[in-house]
């Protein structure tokens, strides 16, 4: 059956669901069919960007998230702007050909203009080399574009879930959690002109299959270029933690992860999908299993080894207690260990992207 449902031009939600129950043999035939499209429209390559986890600060009380506002049992940070600075002169050196800046959701003219400050200034040390991804959450159509004019040219902001119901369970019933924001928002990526990346947790407390195969066809129809998803790892300081009982056991949220890329990469060809630090953090070469099937970015995290384990959105959280030139010998190794080829020193953007583009100038 699963044979006959991967001949498929087009899935149904029950075609997904059915993938997702993908056992044994039918699963080696789901991920070699995932890599064979891999390969053929985004090749072998596997591409960088160093993570800047910018500060644990974050405005927002998400149910799952070790940096809520009220977690009051960690200690916060916020990067200063040598640090950034020195963190992106780290990625150039290093032939990375991006950065990725992440952090708590702050929405303030002194944290819009200081990014838009360090945007500038990544830009000019780099000679205009460093490509720059944001995912600093939900913001105005005005912040979007300062900061697109400031050099940002990728927005990863996660929907989480498709599915509004399961959306309201994860996060406070108030105007700062409404799912429905957060879709204008990536509608506000997408229009200010940046590729556009979003992504889901997989594994939620009362998320099921159908939830997964509705998130497949959002990412699709909402016409994605990038994704980052991965696990729902519990954190034990979050109220979600409660419904720990009722979760999937670990290793099946890492299988069902995998499953989703695999799924993903078959549906949308051409985008680039992340193979994300939560799996790494449930299996030590999650990542290089990620890449394996679907995958062809890989974010090591360079920011400075003193705040890692300050930046806890999940329990395990890899690689804290080394620096960027640990990360740095590490993915070398593990990619090739993936059989894949590290590019250095380019963007690589989302083809996904470039075709979408040159689809709407037709
Ligand atoms: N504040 C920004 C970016 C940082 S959070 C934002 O929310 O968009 C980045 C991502 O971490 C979130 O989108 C969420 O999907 C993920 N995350 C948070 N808590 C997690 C958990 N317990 N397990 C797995 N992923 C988690
Ligand atoms: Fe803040 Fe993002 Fe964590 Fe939500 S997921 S609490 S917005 S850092």
């Amino acid at each position: 059956m699963i044979k006959e449902i991967l001949q498929k031009e087009k899935f149904t939600k029950q075609d997904i669901v059915n993938l997702l129950k993908a056992e044994r043999e039918d699963l080696e035939t789901l991920y070699q069919k995932s890599y064979d499209i891999k390969t053929k429209y985004v090749g072998n390559n596997v591409y960088l960007r160093g993570l800047i986890e910018l500060s644990n600060i974050c405005g927002k009380n998400c149910f799952y998230c070790g940096i809520r506002k009220d977690n009051k049992n960690i200690e916060r940070y916020k990067l200063n702007d040598d640090e950034v600075l020195n963190a992106a002169k780290f990625a150039y050196k290093n032939c990375y050909g991006s950065v990725v800046i992440q952090t708590g959701e702050l929405q303030s003219e002194v944290n819009t203009k200081r990014i838009e400050n360090l945007l500038k200034q990544i830009k000019k040390l780099s000679n205009n080399k460093l490509g720059i991804t944001l995912s600093c959450g939900e913001q105005s159509e005005d912040v979007y574009r300062r900061w697109y004019e400031a050099g940002a040219h990728r927005y990863l902001l996660r929907i989480e879930t498709s599915n509004k119901d399961l959306y309201a369970k994860l996060h406070p019933d108030d105007k700062y959690h409404s799912w429905e924001k957060r879709l204008d928002c990536l509608r506000l990526i997408k229009k200010t002109g940046y590729q556009t990346g979003t992504g889901v947790m997989i594994g939620l407390p009362f998320q099921t299959f159908e939830h997964l195969a509705d998130d497949i066809l959002f990412m699709r129809d909402f016409d994605i270029d990038m994704c980052g998803m991965g696990p729902y790892i519990e954190h034990v300081d979050t109220p979600l933690y409660n419904h720990n009982i009722e979760l999937l056991p670990i290793q099946e949220r890492f299988n069902l992860s995998l499953k989703m890329l695999a799924i993903l990469r078959i549906v949308m060809k051409d985008i680039n999908i992340a193979a994300t630090t939560a799996l790494q953090a449930i299996d030590k070469t999650g990542r290089e299993k990620a890449i394996k099937i679907a995958a062809n970015i890989l974010m090591p995290n360079i920011t400075p080894g003193l705040y890692r384990d300050k930046y806890q959105l999940y329990a395990n959280k890899p690689c804290t207690d080394e620096n960027e030139e640990d990360c740095k010998k590490c993915i070398d190794i593990r990619t090739k260990m993936a059989g894949s080829n590290i590019v250095y020193n380019e963007w690589g953007d989302s083809k996904h992207f470039k075709n979408r583009l040159n689809f709407q100038n037709k």
